[in-house]
């Protein structure tokens, strides 16, 4: 059996090795499309800071490491694919056949159409590759705009105030986060960064960014309410895309992301999706759903891989989680954050203590928490995630914690061990 794998990053790696224990003897091709040895974007603020070299965020550090698992590791863009031929065509012109094929191949930051975007002191902040223009550019002093205040926004901002930038972000939602975070948690969030010398404008986008005649500052970036901010670095925040334009023209549906069933293989038998760039059913509405983040990208790379090598193994659904260090502050989100109506059952609650960055918002479906967004609680997300990743039927605990939500670990200790409590 011949496995080919697009893409290695952590989702193409995982599945690589556990495809190995669970097929000794089969054929195993890990496809990356960068100059760089399997690496860990997440590692990426910390290289920013100077707290790790570009080894330091390799995902695998040991010599020899893939060859001693037999993984072959080639160097290969995927440019289209013949599902009926079972082959793939490469960006060197050469086809790779395959009998199970992953598609690992993650996302890419959008660059929104706006002119000026493409020029050199215009970066995104995804590759080792942008991480080195943004080290040459993101000097002691230099004035840096962010376009975006999204997860990969805030993760980056402690890197770029570790390196001394004068920092303004903008964002086109009506606060920080608002994908991921509910209003009183993205003003707090605000409200720290500003506090600690951070220009924070909402509600604006970024029109056009030009070249300045003088070589002291390059760029002008012209902001939609007309304000001209002068720059030396602009970073591109604005949000990611999975990598799916090799599967145009194929059967392999997908939406925003390859959408995948509960054992990570697409619409297509014998081709699997993994990671950043697959759509899984979420946990609890069976939507499909893309959660971006490291540790899904390992569980389904997991569970994708053990049918690659024909074992049965199936996601129980993916629980969006988000837990960001922003300057410090630690937040998360989880689950259905955002709430659920009433008349479906939904109601909520929010504990907010702003002069001690503490805040807890919980949301219920019946009497069974389906998200939570919290602030400064970062010894207990584990039990946040516990209730809502388990389903725990909350029984009487329901509206107790409507009055006091802070009381979230008692009721996660008191119900998660009773076997009845877990929710179909
Ligand atoms: C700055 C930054 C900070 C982050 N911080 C966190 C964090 O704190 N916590 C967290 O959980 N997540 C974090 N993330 C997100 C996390 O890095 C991703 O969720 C994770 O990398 C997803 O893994 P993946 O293997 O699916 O995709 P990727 O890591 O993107 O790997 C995909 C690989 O596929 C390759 N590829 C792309 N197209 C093709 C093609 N056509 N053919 C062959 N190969 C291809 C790419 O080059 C890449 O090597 C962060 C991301 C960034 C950028």
């Amino acid at each position: 059996m011949k496995h080919v794998i697009l893409g290695n990053g952590p989702a193409g790696v995982i599945a690589a090795e556990t495809l190995r224990r669970a097929a000794p003897t089969d054929d195993i091709l890990l496809f990356g499309s960068e100059d760089a040895p399997p690496y860990s974007r997440m590692a990426i603020p910390y290289l920013l800071e100077g707290n790790i070299d570009e080894s330091g965020t390799w995902l695998r550090k040991s010599p020899g490491h893939f060859d001693r698992l037999r993984i072959h590791e080639v160097r290969g863009r995927a440019v289209s694919l013949d599902s009926d031929g079972r082959r793939i065509l490469f960006d060197d012109g050469h086809f790779e056949s395959w009998d199970r094929l992953l598609i690992a191949t993650g996302s890419h930051p959008v660059r929104p159409p706006i002119p000026g975007i493409d020029l050199p002191e215009v970066q995104t902040c995804w590759t080792l590759e942008d991480a080195r223009a943004i080290a040459r550019f993101a000097t002691p002093g230099a004035r840096v705009l962010q376009l975006g205040a999204g997860f990969i926004g805030c993760i980056i901002m402690e890197a770029l105030a570790a390196r001394g930038v004068e920092l303004t972000v903008v964002e086109m939602g009506d606060r920080m986060v608002p994908r991921m975070m509910t209003p009183t948690a993205g003003g707090m969030i605000r409200k720290w960064v500003e506090d600690q010398g951070v220009r924070v404008v909402t509600n604006a986008g970024v029109s056009r960014i030009d070249c300045r005649a003088s070589n002291d500052a390059p760029l002008d970036v012209t902001l939609s309410t007309g304000e001209v901010v002068v720059a030396d670095l602009v970073i591109v925040a604005a949000g990611v895309a999975p990598n799916i334009a090799f599967l145009e023209a194929t059967p392999v549906h997908v939406a925003k992301g390859v959408l995948v069933d509960d054992r990570l293989q697409t619409s297509v038998p014998g081709i699997f999706a993994a990671g950043d760039v697959a759509e899984a059913p979420d946990l609890f509405t069976g939507a499909h759903l893309v959660a971006a983040i490291q540790p899904n990208a390992a569980d389904q790379a997991r569970v994708a891989a053990l049918n690659m090598a024909g074992h049965e193994a199936r996601l129980k659904g993916v629980l969006a989680i988000n837990v960001l260090d922003t300057l410090g502050l630690i937040s998360s989100s989880f689950g259905q954050w955002w709430g659920e109506e009433r008349e479906r059952g939904g109601a909520g609650v929010e504990h907010v203590d702003a002069s001690a960055y503490r805040y807890l918002s919980l949301q219920f479906k019946d009497d069974v928490l389906i998200g939570a967004t919290s602030i400064g609680l970062t010894e207990h997300v584990g039990a946040l995630r516990g209730l809502i990743h388990g389903r725990v039927r909350l029984g009487e605990w329901k509206e107790r914690l409507l009055h006091s939500p802070l009381q979230f670990v008692d009721a996660y200790i008191a119900r998660s061990q009773q076997p009845m409590a877990l929710a179909r």
